[in-house]
C-alpha cells in the first residue's frame, strides 16, 4: 500500500494494508491530513518535529511473541502534567491483529485492544477483566504533539486516559481511553525496558554505539592517567629525588641548661624541599626538656620545634623522634639541641648526657595527592561510563552521528568536569609545592627495647632495616 503526500509528494510504502483510518501524517514534511480514504485526505496543519526521540520507524518490522507486525503509526502525546508518552501501532498483515507499544519516562508496555463487552467497570473506580481485578490509579488528559503514518483519532482533540492496575501483581493494566466521543479499552502488560527497546531496529544501533562509547571511555582513562602523571612529574621534577644524611652524636656537659651544636650539613638543590628528621634521642636525666633548632649558617635563620620532654618511661632512656621541618631552602645548616631540666636552676652543676642519633631526609614527594587524583579520575570515568550506557540515556547514544571523544566529552558536561578536575589537581599540587606556611611538627614515641636490658644498643627503628642494621 502506497501513500503519496499531497503536500510534498513523498511516497510512503507500507507492506500491510491499512483501513478504518481517520487521517495520515507525512513522515517527510510532517503535514497532517484528515480523511477516511486516501482520496479524501485533506490538509489540516504541519507538526513541529519534537526533540523527544521515537524509536520506531514507519513500516519497521517488529517481532513479538512469534508474531510479525509492521509499524503503521507513531504518536507522541503530552499529558497536562507535562509527561511525554510514545505510542506505536503495529499491524500484522495476515491476521490483521494489532499491537500497541507504549513507553514513557517510567514505563515500557505492550497493549492489545479488548472488547468493551468483556469488561465490567464499576462506579467505585474498579474494573474486572477475565477474572482479574483492576483498580484505577491514574487519570491523564493528554494531547498529540507529533505523529507519523496512519492515525485513528482526531489529532487536534484532547483525550483522557484512565489506567487501572491489576490488584494482584501490578504487571498488567487496563487502559480506558476517551477519544473522539468514544471509549476504547486496551489491556496492557508492563515489560522489561530492555526487552521493549530491543524490539526496535534502533536497538542494534544503540548497542553498537554503546560498545564504541565504552571503548572511548577506556581511551579517555588512559589519556587522563598519562596527563595527570605527566603534570605531576613536571611540577615535582626538582624534588622527586631525596638526599639522606645520618648523624650519631653524644653531648656531655655538667650543666642542665645547654645548647648542643650538631655537625654542619649542606642541603643541595634548586628549590625548597621538605626536610624530615627521624631519630633516637636518649638522655640519662629526666625529665629533660629538649628543643631542636635548625640554623641556616648563612642567614642565621632559625626554625625551632616546640619542646618535648624526656620522661622516665620505665623501659629505657630513649625516645623515638620525628621532626617535619616543612619546606627548607637549600643551604648549609646545623642542628642545635637545647636542653633544660625543670627541677634544676640555670647554672646548677649537673651531669647531662644527651645522645642524638638521627637521619635527615631532604626532598622527596608525597604521592598521596597523585594517587588520590588517579583513583578519583578512574572512579569519575567509571561512573560517567556506566551512566552514559544506561538504557535511560539511550537517546544520547542513538543521537550520536559519529562516536568520537569529543561527542563523549559532551555527555552531561563530562568535558567541563574533567577540565575542573585536572585544574584542581594542578592547583593543589602547585599550592602544596609553593606553601611556606606549613608547620614544623615534632612527634615522639616510646621505643621498644626488646632485650629489656635498657641498653641503647638494642633500640630499634624500622628504617635502619634498609641498611641491614636493624639492631644498632
Ligand atoms: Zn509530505
Amino acid at each position: 500500500m502506497e501513500v503519496a503526500c499531497n503536500d510534498c509528494g513523498h511516497v510512503h510504502k507500507f507492506i500491510v494494508d491499512v483501513s478504518n483510518f481517520s487521517g495520515f501524517v507525512c513522515v517527510n514534511c510532517h503535514s497532517y491530513f484528515k480523511g477516511t480514504t486516501l482520496a479524501t485526505l485533506t490538509f489540516v496543519k504541519k507538526f513541529d518535529v519534537p526533540k523527544i526521540l521515537q524509536w520506531a520507524k514507519l513500516n519497521e518490522s517488529i517481532q513479538f511473541k512469534r508474531m510479525n507486525y509492521r509499524i503503521i503509526t507513531k504518536i507522541l502525546r503530552r499529558t497536562t502534567t507535562g509527561a511525554y508518552g510514545n505510542e506505536y501501532v503495529g499491524l500484522n498483515n495476515g491476521s490483521k491483529n494489532t499491537i500497541y507499544l507504549a513507553d514513557g519516562v517510567d514505563y515500557t508496555s505492550v497493549l492489545y485492544a479488548i472488547s468493551k463487552k468483556k469488561l465490567i467497570v464499576t462506579p467505585d473506580n474498579f474494573c474486572k477483566f477475565e477474572r482479574g481485578n483492576y483498580e484505577l490509579e491514574y487519570t491523564d488528559r493528554q494531547h498529540v504533539i507529533y505523529a507519523e503514518g496512519f492515525v485513528f483519532e482526531d489529532l487536534d482533540a484532547e483525550s483522557t486516559v484512565k489506567t487501572y492496575i491489576r490488584t494482584i501483581d501490578e504487571d498488567r493494566f487496563i487502559s480506558e481511553e476517551f477519544i473522539d466521543d468514544d471509549i476504547e479499552y486496551y489491556q496492557g502488560s508492563y515489560i522489561d525496558e530492555k526487552a521493549y527497546f530491543s524490539l526496535f531496529d534502533f536497538f542494534k544501533d544503540y548497542k553498537s554505539k554503546s560498545d564504541l562509547v565504552g571503548g572511548k571511555f577506556k581511551k579517555l582513562g588512559v589519556i587522563l592517567v598519562l596527563l595527570i602523571a605527566s603534570i605531576f612529574l613536571a611540577l615535582n621534577f626538582k624534588q622527586i629525588g631525596s638526599d639522606v644524611y645520618t648523624f650519631d652524636e653524644t653531648f656531655k656537659v655538667k650543666k642542665a641548661r645547654n645548647e648542643f651544636i650538631g655537625t654542619s650539613f649542606e642541603l643541595k638543590g634548586e628549590v625548597s624541599k621538605t626536610l624530615l628528621l627521624e631519630g633516637i634521642s636518649e638522655a640519662k636525666n629526666y625529665p629533660l626538656f629538649l628543643e631542636i633548632k635548625l640554623v641556616n649558617e648563612k642567614t642565621n635563620a632559625v626554625i625551632q620545634t616546640s619542646s618535648f620532654v624526656h620522661e622516665d618511661n620505665d623501659i629505657n632512656y630513649a625516645r623515638g623522634l620525628t621532626v617535619d621541618f616543612c619546606r627548607i631552602e637549600p643551604g648549609i645548616y646545623h642542628l642545635v639541641f637545647v636542653t633544660s631540666l625543670s627541677n634544676a636552676s640555670r647554672d646548677m652543676e649537673f651531669d647531662v648526657e644527651l645522645s642524638e642519633d638521627y637521619k635527615l631526609t631532604y626532598g622527596g614527594t608525597s604521592y598521596f595527592i597523585l594517587i588520590s587524583f588517579l583513583v578519583g579520575i578512574i572512579i569519575l570515568l567509571w561512573v560517567y561510563r556506566y551512566w552514559s550506557l544506561e538504557l535511560k540515556n539511550k537517546d544520547f547514544l542513538v543521537r550520536l552521528d559519529r562516536v568520537n571523544l569529543i561527542n563523549v566529552l559532551k555527555f552531561k558536561g563530562l568535558g567541563l568536569v574533567l577540565i575542573v578536575f585536572v585544574a584542581a589537581f594542578i592547583a593543589i599540587t602547585v599550592l602544596i609545592n609553593s606553601s611556606t606556611s606549613c608547620k614544623t611538627t615534632i612527634s615522639t614515641n616510646t621505643l621498644e627495647d626488646h632485650t629489656y636490658t635498657g641498653s641503647r644498643g638494642h633500640y630499634y627503628r624500622s628504617y635502619y632495616n634498609e641498611d641491614g642494621s636493624g639492631h644498632k
